[in-house]
């Protein structure tokens, strides 16, 4: 029998609403900000990706799918949008057109990374890219669009953190004192952190090795390297975050993985099941790229957002239901059909028994659904004007004046 490649995943059933629900909202939210759509190519020129994304991050060095074409061309699967859609800025001529110009993505990327829970092979990303615009409130924008993103997907514990990288001119400086910093350190660094020290010091602030980030603590900081442009940027950003009330965070070691941003970067992280934190998007602003890439200069900033990882902390957060309403006796399924109707206008997520199960049966369902509660009408209840609450959590049972059941739940819902 066949089995799907190792770190790639088959979507169906229940989960595939999620994406569809996710993907809706992605692109109700894209036209909102005035972004229309770009699809570039899955498989691109791999010397596109060494350009641009850089020849010394993790992804171009351990993590690209790289083969060679039968016309023995070097070619790479996609490992993440914003190359292509620059590549596709420059081509087709639409660094020609009326700026600043926005578009936007949902496509699957490739990387070959150890595969674990929220790290796959193949992923996929909605990302938005904005070009032609230096103001820091089109960063403020990008960031605003992830905050919205997550907040209409009902997504808990999530937050934003910022940082800025300077210009190539401040980074050159804040190089030279971190390479000397780590040289200073070099015994106690990872293997990894003694090659980025002489290949791209900046990256050792992105390793995931928690003794090389304890030593990190004490390094030069990029803030007190950053000239007055991008200060400036980075105040205005800071500003802009607040005047429009969106939440944030300045973490000061925060880079990103790639080599193409300037000024600022930022990251969405969520607390998962574990309560470690999980990065679910990231972007910045990468004023040089389109130049370095053969195009005008342009000042860009733009953001991806991982679908697959938002999905995995969606299926976590919904796993319960509030109510599953039973009924018991004589009691017919209208009568708590009409109770399940007024739950959900109160905004109650509900499964009705819709069977002859008994009630025992009924119960073990609501177990399965992992309802918080079961509400029992049989003819005692019916009588008294009353109906049967149960905590399956708890196991306590009540029995309440059917008129008093909202108020009920929602005082006993956390
Ligand atoms: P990046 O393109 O590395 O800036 O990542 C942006 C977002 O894409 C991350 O915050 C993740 O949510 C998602 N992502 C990156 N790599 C993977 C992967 N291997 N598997 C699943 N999601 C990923």
């Amino acid at each position: 029998m066949y089995k799907k490649p190792k770190g790639t995943r088959d979507i169906f059933g229940l989960s595939i609403n999620k994406w569809h629900k996710m993907e809706n909202i992605a692109v109700d939210l894209a036209k909102q900000f005035n972004c229309s759509e770009i699809r570039t190519p899955t498989f691109e020129d791999s010397s596109l990706y060494l350009r641009s994304v850089g020849e010394s991050s993790d992804i171009v060095t351990k993590e690209m799918y790289l083969f060679e074409d039968k016309a023995k061309r070097q070619m790479a699967l996609r490992p993440e949008g914003t190359a292509g859609v620059v590549r596709a800025f420059i081509e087709n001529g639409l660094q020609n057109q009326p700026l600043p110009q926005k578009y936007y993505y949902i496509g699957n990327n490739f990387r070959y990374e150890n595969p674990q829970v929220g790290r796959y092979r193949e992923f996929s990303q909605f990302g938005v890219e904005c070009f032609g615009n230096e103001s820091a409130w089109a960063d403020v924008e990008m960031m605003q669009m992830c905050s919205l993103f997550v907040e209409k997907l009902g997504l808990k514990n999530t937050k934003l953190i910022i940082n800025s990288i300077g210009c190539p001119n401040c980074r050159k400086l804040f190089n030279q004192a971190l390479k000397e910093f780590a040289e200073r350190n070099k015994d106690k660094l990872c293997e990894d952190c003694k090659t980025r020290t002489n290949k791209n010091p900046m990256r050792i602030l992105d390793c995931k090795n928690e003794n090389c980030q304890k030593i990190l603590q004490n390094a030069p900081k990029l803030k007190d390297f950053l000239c007055n442009d991008c200060k400036n940027h980075f105040d205005m950003v800071k500003y802009g975050l607040e005047k429009i009330g969106v939440n944030f965070e300045v973490v000061e070691n925060l880079v990103r993985g790639f080599d193409y941003y300037t000024k600022t970067v930022f990251e969405v992280v969520a607390n998962n099941i574990d309560g470690k934190p999980l990065s679910i998007g990231g972007g910045g602003r990468y004023d040089n790229l389109v130049e370095e890439m053969g195009g005008m200069p342009t000042n860009c900033v733009g953001f991806a957002m991982g679908l697959d990882r938002i999905v995995l902390l969606l299926n976590e957060q919904n796993e319960n239901i509030d109510v599953y309403l039973s009924n018991a006796g004589n009691v017919e399924i209208s009568d708590i059909y009409l109770i399940a109707n007024n739950l959900r206008e109160q905004g109650f997520s509900v499964e009705c028994n819709l069977t002859n199960k008994s009630l025992k049966k009924q119960f073990a369902f609501a177990s399965k659904l992992g309802a918080n509660f079961v509400c029992v009408l049989g003819d005692n209840e019916i009588k008294n004007k009353t109906i049967t609450v149960k905590n399956l959590k708890t196991k306590q049972e009540n029995q309440i004046e059917l008129k008093s059941l909202v108020e009920y739940l929602k005082n006993n819902t956390n």
